[in-house]
């Protein structure tokens, strides 16, 4: 009782401790807009020199933000934004718009999250990075060579069965179409069989059977409880919500192919399972292969890339060089949006201070409070759970909005929801 009251005081403190940290962020930017503000903007761009930010998610579109923002107005360098997305994915409503038809929400506008940047400071570049080396990093398509006098690695990770986890297109017209198919096979199925009991599993297979009661939906899982990877509060209350909904979990068990043959899935153990599509939530792995050819020593066998507490990569030799968000390796078991992009701000007012002269000084170090979950458990339920890894902290919630508030997150990135101008010229 008393280290749950103790998680209580320290999560509050954590909150105000992070209003207050915001609130001082936004002074200094003032203050820096004012000092700015009498010197002439750089009107030559032709000897720009390059901050590149490799992968424009929660990390890196932050990190951006924070940079363009905080150059002064005659500052010789420029962000150059290399990400293969049109679009920002909205990765928290993934799940929920596999089964539920308003997939144009996860998809929000770029640009406007870093409106207030001076003019010609920000360069788009819609390609992905194959390679990087000591000057330049190389883009996959075009084959073209980017040079670099700081290098923001914000790539985060991937899941080789994209859906429900992340979307494997570039396109919002692709992702649409891609959740769209989706929508329509879990729609089709009789004996939907969901594999890996974490969040975007038991999310989507307590979706699945709110909305299509009649349907058989079986979430099979690896491990010995689902949520594996959170304490056994949540593992215990997330169970219960599945098996109320009529959801069978079968624990302990991994699909042997992940392949059907004649109706069914075999699993590991021999068992068979009546299974007409079968969701794949297994899987998801650091990207950070293209800088094997620069920092082999600092990619983990995990893939995530290690980093001393500035965010510079663990690597004297390339001071330059910055890592933040799910590709870096700061000792968080649960990878969230939130350490993200604190880790974003981090990086971006290094790499501020290292172009004006100064030294890289901010640090960052891992919190459990930003480690905060909403697991919903159908569509009409949640359960928000906080850890320090002693003790946990749960509530269950009634939820009204079945784009679980998807409008918060495109305002949160400057958008209006959900008003996307390549909406009007796609028709
Ligand atoms: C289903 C789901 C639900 C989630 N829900 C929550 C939640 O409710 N709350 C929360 O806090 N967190 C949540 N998370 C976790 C959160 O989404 C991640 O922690 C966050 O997305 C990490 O952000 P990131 O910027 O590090 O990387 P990512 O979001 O992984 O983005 C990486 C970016 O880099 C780009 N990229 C990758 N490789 C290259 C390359 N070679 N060249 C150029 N660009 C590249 C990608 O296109 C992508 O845009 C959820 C995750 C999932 C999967």
């Amino acid at each position: 009782m008393l280290q749950k009251a103790r998680l209580i005081v320290s999560f509050i403190a954590y909150v105000f401790k992070r209003i207050g940290e915001l609130a001082w962020e936004s002074i200094e930017n003032r203050y820096r807009q004012i000092q700015f503000a009498s010197q002439p903007p750089l009107t030559d761009h032709g000897e720009m020199r390059n901050i590149v930010v490799v992968g424009a998610s929660y990390a890196g579109y932050h990190a951006a933000r924070v940079i363009a923002s905080s150059l002064p107005p005659n500052s010789p360098y420029r962000v150059v934004i290399i990400e293969p997305h049109s679009h920002f994915h909205f990765t928290w409503v993934l799940p929920r718009f596999c089964v539920v038809e308003q997939e144009h929400k996860a998809f929000i506008p770029y640009g406007p999250y870093l409106k207030g940047a001076p003019e010609g400071r920000v360069r788009w570049v819609h390609e992905r990075v194959a390679r990087v080396d000591r000057d330049s990093v190389w883009l996959e398509k075009s084959h073209d060579q980017i040079p670099y006098a700081f290098l923001v690695i914000a790539s985060g990770a991937g899941a080789a069965e994209g859906l429900p986890s992340r979307v494997a297109a570039d396109t919002k017209a692709e992702g649409m179409a891609l959740l769209k198919d989706m929508q329509r096979n879990i729609k089709g199925a009789q004996h939907l069989v969901v594999v890996g009991g974490g969040a975007a599993g038991v999310e989507l297979a307590a979706d699945a059977k709110q909305k299509y009661p009649e349907k058989h939906v079986t979430l099979v899982h690896s491990r010995k409880a689902v949520m594996h990877r959170f304490g056994p509060e949540l593992q215990a209350a997330a169970l219960k919500g599945l098996e109320n909904l009529g959801v069978v979990t079968i624990l302990q068990e991994r699909s042997a192919s992940g392949s059907i043959v004649e109706g069914q899935i075999t699993l590991q153990s021999g068992k068979r399972l009546q299974c007409d599509f079968l969701v794949n939530c297994t899987g998801q792995s650091p990207s950070s292969s293209f800088m094997a050819g620069l920092a082999p020593e600092a990619i983990l066998p995990t893939g995530t890339i290690r980093v001393r507490p500035t965010l510079q990569i663990q690597d004297e030799k390339l001071p330059n060089v910055y890592v933040c968000g799910d590709v870096a390796a700061v000792g968080i078991d649960n990878p969230n949006a939130r350490s993200a992009m604190r880790q974003g701000a981090v990086v971006g007012l290094n790499v501020v201070r290292a172009a004006t002269g100064g030294s890289p000084t901010k640090t960052y170090k891992p919190f459990w409070g930003e480690g905060v979950i909403k697991l919903t458990l159908g569509l009409d339920k949640s359960i928000s759970h906080v850890s320090d890894g002693k003790t946990e902290l749960w509530w269950q919630s009634k939820e009204r909005n079945l784009d679980l508030m998807s409008a918060l997150g495109w305002r949160h990135l400057g958008a209006k929801p959900f008003d996307d101008d390549d909406d009007e010229s796609e028709k």
